[in-house]
């Protein structure tokens, strides 16, 4: 089959955060399952031109009403990229960045009609589309209105990022809201002058995936359907949760290149296999802790690397941060966020802990140090208030970190505490807590640490009934395919 992806980041080369990986690791799924896959990606100044190769100019000059655009194509790991390039006075994609402008409507509006063109353009259509989240579901729209649609299919990676626009500014990217039908697909459930592209994306797409069981649910109720509940029931026949994978070589502690021991978590089951496990974590510890002026210590390693966001509950990772401290352990967080207040705080945290050996602060965006991190730490913890499937609970899983995660969206799907039954003792693999609280932060911190601390084999057998689970995309990516075939009859 041939599936074109429509997406606004692709890892690494244009990583913000899950994304991104799921783009790549999926992909490279449906390729060794012998699927042609293509990625459709804006031409950012940002992207990681060194990691491209092939790169050269596939469509000269594709016109769209009032501009035109050049596509290249290149090629990252095998997958065939293809690059849009709108010459607009704007400059859209030369910002430096990938999210964040304040004309991102704009941007990625002016984007999806772009890449409809471009699919318009092509001999032989594909057998189907795959958008993914609010800034490509406008593709879906623009095709309704064609006599002969692609087959389209909507991911929702994440709920709360909906993009809310005027319709003047769709009327721009071509959309009729003369015609009512349209118009009432794409009108914002809670402010009605304004136009939710998220919602017509899931309105029009042929079908609809979101990344985890759990999440799927959560995004049918008020509480969780951040105002798109109504439209999602509207939708439930269409609507499939697909538990997101992570990439088996991206992730995966034996050939990571980031590493400076690698160490096989695969099948570990003898006393020897774990024993080179805990070797190499210990030798990637080392040099973490020397590389981030961390002292040299055999109490537990917490870590947190994520978008501090309210999604991620950054008072909650600042609680555990503490609480780590005043047990004895040590912490490394390593964060970005545009948001000032959050930042504001946590710049004052890491000026306080500056020369505390057992606290680092990171506020960066560090792949290479990120992979360093899951290999180094012991604990892992994802205090989430709402989380659509997590992929960093995946990844400590596979270095052989114990995730401790609060109980909702996709990680209660992965995430099994040490002491609930309601999992059979053999697929327990962490600690969860309920409350979004200090206390109920703590509840489960200070067990992980006491068992950390008291009962070492216990603490092994964990890691290694999370070591045991394959959450690599070998099991998902065939689901994704079963919906392609569907949506090309
Ligand atoms: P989200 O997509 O909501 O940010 P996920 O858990 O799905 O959360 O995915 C986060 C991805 O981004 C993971 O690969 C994680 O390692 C990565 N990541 C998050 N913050 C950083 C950072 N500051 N530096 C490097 N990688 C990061």
């Amino acid at each position: 089959m041939h599936i074109i992806h429509i997406a606004s980041e692709l890892a690494p080369i244009a990583k913000v955060g899950g994304l991104g990986d799921v783009l790549y690791g999926l992909s490279q799924e449906l390729v060794r399952l012998k699927h042609t896959v293509e990625i459709i990606l804006p031409k950012y100044d940002c992207l990681d031109f060194k990691l491209i190769e092939n790169l050269k100019v596939e469509v000269k000059e594709l016109i769209t009403p009032n501009h035109s655009s050049t596509i290249w194509s290149g090629t990252y790991k095998g997958l065939k990229l293809l690059l849009v390039e709108p010459h607009h006075p704007e400059h859209f994609f030369h910002r430096g960045v990938i999210y964040g402008c304040a004309d991102d409507l704009e941007r990625f509006t002016h984007f999806s009609q772009i890449t409809l063109a471009y699919l318009d353009h092509l001999q032989q259509p594909p057998d189907a589309v795959h958008l993914h989240d609010w800034p490509t579901a406008l593709v879906s729209i623009l095709a309704k209105q064609q006599k002969d649609p692609h087959n389209t299919l909507l991911t929702i990676h994440n709920l709360e990022h909906q993009g809310k626009c005027t319709p003047a500014l769709l009327t721009e990217a071509g959309v009729d809201m003369g015609n009512s039908f349209i118009h009432n697909m794409l009108q914002d459930p809670t402010s009605p002058e304004l136009c939710n592209l998220l919602k017509g994306g899931i309105l029009a797409s042929d079908a609809v995936t979101t990344v985890s069981p759990n999440y799927q649910k959560e995004i049918l109720t008020v509480e969780g359907g951040c105002g798109l509940h109504e439209s999602l029931i509207l939708s439930q026949d269409k609507l499939t949760g697909i538990l997101n994978g992570i990439d088996e070589h991206f992730w995966n502690p034996e050939f990571d290149p980031y590493l400076v021991a690698s160490y096989n978590t695969h099948q570990v089951s003898t006393q020897e296999q774990l024993k080179a496990v805990l070797e190499g974590k210990q030798a990637n510890r080392h040099h973490l802790a020397t590389h981030v002026h961390l002292r040299a210590s055999k109490r537990p390693l917490v870590a947190s690397v994520t978008r501090l966001v309210p999604q991620k509950s950054p008072e909650l990772i600042k609680a555990a941060l503490l609480r780590t401290l005043e047990k004895g352990g040590q912490f490394i967080l390593l964060g970005t966020t545009q948001i000032p207040e959050i930042k504001a705080e946590f710049v004052r945290l890491q000026t306080e802990y500056q020369d505390n050996p057992d606290i680092a602060i990171l506020l960066d965006y560090d792949e290479a140090l990120s992979h360093l991190i899951f290999a180094a730490a012991d604990l892992f913890v994802i205090p989430s208030l709402f989380e659509p499937c997590g992929l960093t609970q995946l990844i400590a899983l596979r270095y052989g970190a114990v995730p401790l995660a609060r109980i909702t969206g996709g990680l209660a799907d992965t995430v099994f505490d040490i002491d609930s039954a309601a999992k059979p003792l053999k697929e327990r693999n962490g600690f969860t807590f309920d409350f979004p609280d200090a206390q109920g932060l703590y509840w489960a911190l200070d067990r992980a640490l006491k068992y950390y601390e008291e009962t070492p084999q216990l603490w092994h057998t964990l890691m290694m009934q999370g070591m045991n689970r394959d959450f690599s995309w070998k099991h998902t990516a065939p689901k994704y395919v079963e919906i392609y075939e569907k949506l090309r009859g």
